[in-house]
Order: C-alpha cells, then sequence, then structure tokens
C-alpha cells in the first residue's frame, strides 16, 4: 500500500496526517484506522515527514488558522501540497483550502481556486443533515453540516463533487479535496475511502 507521494513505514502500512491543532481527530483517526492506514497527529512542521496524505479536520477556521501561522504550518502545509502531497479539507479545513473567502481577513492556506463564505448556510441554522448526490457514489451520502461553509465560486480545474441548493459543498481540485460537511460524523467511509484511493493514490 504505497501511493504515488507515499511512505510507507517498515511494515508497509501508509500513513495520513490529520491536524491536530484544534477539532475532530479522533472521528477521523477511528476510520482511518478501520480502513487499514495509520494515522498521525500532525502539530508541527516535522510531523508532514512520511505522510501520505493530511486531513484538515472540522473546528474554527480562525483559531485554527492562527496556530498554523504560529507553528509554521501555513506554509509547511502549502509546501507540502505544492510538491504533490495529498490535502482534504473538511467544513473548517474547506475554509481554509480556498484561496479568498467573501468575509473578513483570515489566513488561508489556498489550495483550491475558489471563494468561500463562512457559515454560509447561516448562523442560526447551526447544524443539520441532507441527502447528497456525490459525482462517482451510487447511493446519496447523509452530509452532517456544522456551520458549513460552501463555495460561491470556482475556478477552472476545481471539479465539483457535490451541491446542495446550488452551493458547492464538495469539491476537488489535482491533490486537493474539500467537503462542507463532516464525513468523519456519519456512518459512511465512502469519502474516506475516496480519499485515499483517488487523491492520495493508496
Ligand atoms: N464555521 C466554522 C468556521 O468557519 C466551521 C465549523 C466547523 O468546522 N464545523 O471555521
Amino acid at each position: 500500500m504505497i501511493g504515488e507521494n507515499g511512505h510507507a513505514d517498515e511494515n508497509g502500512a501508509a500513513k495520513i496526517g490529520i491536524l491536530a491543532l484544534q477539532g475532530d481527530v479522533e472521528e477521523h483517526r477511528r476510520i482511518l484506522e478501520s480502513l487499514g492506514v495509520e494515522a498521525v497527529e500532525v502539530r508541527k512542521v516535522g510531523d508532514l515527514n512520511g505522510i501520505s496524505g493530511l486531513i484538515v479536520p472540522g473546528g474554527e477556521s480562525t483559531v485554527i488558522g492562527k496556530m498554523m501561522v504560529e507553528s509554521g504550518l501555513l506554509d509547511g502545509v502549502r509546501s507540502f501540497f505544492y510538491q504533490g502531497g495529498a490535502v482534504w479539507g473538511t467544513c473548517a479545513g474547506m475554509v481554509l483550502a480556498a484561496s479568498a473567502t467573501t468575509g473578513e481577513r483570515q489566513p488561508l492556506i489556498g489550495l483550491m481556486n475558489a471563494l468561500v463564505v463562512r457559515n454560509g448556510f447561516g448562523r442560526q441554522i447551526h447544524s443539520f443533515e441532507a441527502d447528497l448526490d456525490v459525482t462517482g457514489f451510487d447511493e446519496p451520502f447523509v452530509g452532517i453540516f456544522i456551520r458549513a461553509p460552501f463555495f460561491e465560486d470556482v475556478g477552472p480545474g476545481v471539479e465539483i463533487l457535490s451541491k446542495l441548493g446550488g452551493k458547492v459543498v464538495a469539491a476537488r481540485a489535482d491533490n486537493a479535496l474539500v467537503t462542507a460537511f463532516h464525513p468523519e460524523l456519519a456512518d459512511d467511509v465512502r469519502f474516506h475511502r475516496y480519499f485515499l484511493e483517488e487523491v492520495c493514490g493508496i
């Protein structure tokens, strides 16, 4: 199990990093391990060494972004990505993956040519579930949205994987994947499998 950009430990298991500055980590770890890959917590730039892909989880994007600046991980993750590393941003991670926001300035990693609207479904609607049609999936995926963002506009090269009410809620561009919802909270591993197989190439 070694991807194009992958590295393997002595047992041959691929390693996937989970940015662990703030936000959901354990749920992603559990699913990754159930799919046979090793999960590594990423807290500093050196932790990016030897991983085949990185998940930037949900949480609070302004807080995560600030901590990424302070730890050097904003530049570190950008370099990892531009050297071919796969990155998947969920919810706050999708905000951080965007190249621009309609809201106040905040640090963004900028992995995808897209304009993001934070809390795009309204602050009042704190959370909801929706059946999503996703490109390449035979059955709808139940998206769990928690103060979720959406992409208002995407540039060339961004493949839209799912929309909800006309709003982009999942997209892919080369080695970047974003989901506005929380696949780690759904009882469904298809997005994790998609990330590992299609984006990381494991
Ligand atoms: N609204 C949060 C933000 O903009 C994201 C919420 C989440 O990750 N569940 O950072």
